[in-house]
């Protein structure tokens, strides 16, 4: 148990990202998660480490677990300084009254593990928090707990991480880097970078990359594209701006790095020109509903090292006892981790980036250098403090574990969508975010 064991805590997301990308069958897609699945899955949702009757009541202050009471069959457990208890079961919907006790609705909390929860009422409890939208009693901006044992809390230094875990921006993630960085920052000024962001009109417009290919980004014919027929390469004017500048950065920023071996980023599946999953014009979806709809999603390849070029291909070990598990069983030993952070924190820098999913095995390293650019100037304060990066290092049914071991997957929000949410497309959303913090994807914490 005290093991490098990590979950990854996801919201609801529907989108899991494309087919394989030397195949033609557009098979290779996870299934939509399964809507009454639950939101987050704690792993430990058997142990009763609540602290029964003689506890802290629903509402009130906790540091561990074992502050909190439990009600009636529901554990007590510790949500950031707050004690709630544990639902008996997936939320039916947002707000259900059928897992919690008396006084208590069911909701997943966006950004954990913990799994669906018993927001205690503020009109049955006294609440020590903040009392939401809903009528919760939720954490407040600053509340917090002991990580070590509470069941959602943000650490505060590497020592509460344990062995082989560092605290990142709150999370504990595994501290896998082996040096290697590019130093101090911020490097070469960049001048002539495509513009980030689309403003005025026909920002939602569907276009295509243009150039297809140039220094920075590479957009060739795949999954059964010819270069005369690119039918699964439209994407939101907007979204194509960003990777373009997103890109050139790297291509800029990065020039004098020795991690990998530069050159262009290869682009994957988005949408079809009228705006429907790519395959669809053929028979064949090659993504889930509710993904790669209208440009809003792009796959992309990671850049890599020891490779001929940044084109989409695995970056790890995929196969045990010869069968392809769709996912990384071994270290991605062909990333380029700092050019892929580079890159994923530069997109970071854009509000309108809603989640951006990778491999198991590769997001904790990717955070790890995500924080080491930024603490080395290389990154902005925007970014790294927009840092929505999910993977799942179990299968938590969130949509990222398998096949997203040869790209991965940015999805952009509406314009006009403010929250946080990551429910895209046809998924129920039973999760709620925590009142005036910022909703990172990838909460991390050993078990
Ligand atoms: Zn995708």
């Amino acid at each position: 148990m005290e093991s490098l064991r990590v979950v990854l805590m996801l919201v609801f997301v529907a989108a899991a990202c494309g087919p394989a990308p030397d195949s033609n069958n557009n098979n290779g897609e996870t299934p939509m998660p399964d809507a009454s699945g639950g939101g987050g899955g704690g792993g430990d949702a058997g142990t009763d480490s609540g602290g029964g009757t003689t506890g802290t009541a629903p509402g009130g202050t906790c540091s561990c677990d074992a502050d909190c009471a439990d009600d009636g069959g529901n554990q007590g457990v510790c949500i950031y300084g707050v004690c709630m208890t544990k639902a008996t079961g997936a939320c039916a919907s947002a707000g259900s009254q059928g897992e919690c006790p008396t006084g208590s609705r069911c909701w997943t909390l966006d950004g954990s593990s913990v799994g669906p929860l018993c927001w205690p009422d503020c009109s049955a409890h006294t609440c020590s928090g903040t009392c939401d939208s809903d009528g919760s009693c939720a954490p407040a901006a600053q509340g917090n707990c002991d990580v070590t044992c509470g069941s959602a809390c943000s650490c505060t230094m590497d020592a509460q991480c344990g062995n082989g875990m560092q605290c990142v921006q709150g999370d504990c993630v595994p501290d896998m880097m082996t040096g290697g960085g590019p130093g101090p920052g911020p490097g070469p000024t960049c001048t002539g970078l495509p513009v980030r962001d689309c403003t005025g009109t026909g920002c939602g417009t569907l276009v295509t990359f243009s150039p297809r290919t140039n220094a920075a980004w590479d957009d060739y014919p795949l999954n059964g594209e010819t270069a005369s027929n690119q039918y699964r390469s439209y994407l939101r004017k907007d979204l194509m701006m960003l990777v373009s500048y997103a890109t050139s950065v790297v291509a800029c920023k990065a020039q004098g790095w020795t991690s990998g071996i530069g050159g262009a980023l290869g682009l994957g599946d988005m949408s079809e020109a009228n705006g429907a999953i790519p395959g669809a014009s053929i028979g064949s979806p090659g993504h889930p509903p509710g993904t790669h709809t209208n440009g809003f999603d792009i796959d992309l390849a990671y850049y890599q090292a020891g490779t001929a070029n940044n084109r989409l291909r695995a970056i790890c070990p995929y196969t045990s006892n010869g069968q392809d598990q769709s996912h990384c069983v071994g270290a991605p030993t062909t990333l380029d981790v700092w050019r892929h952070a580079l890159f994923l924190g530069t997109i970071f820098e854009s509000p309108r980036t809603r989640v951006v999913g990778v491999d198991g095995k590769a997001g904790p390293m990717l955070i790890a250098a995500i924080d080491q650019l930024c603490d080395d100037g290389w990154l902005s304060a925007t970014a790294c403090n927009n840092i929505a990066l999910a993977y799942e290092t179990t299968n938590m049914g969130n949509g990222w574990y398998y096949h997203h071991h040869h790209h991965s997957h940015i999805s952009l929000k509406p314009a006009s969508f403010l929250s946080n949410g990551f429910c895209l497309g046809d998924c129920a959303n039973t999760g709620k975010a925590l009142p005036g913090r910022d909703l990172r994807v990838h909460r991390v914490r050993a078990q």
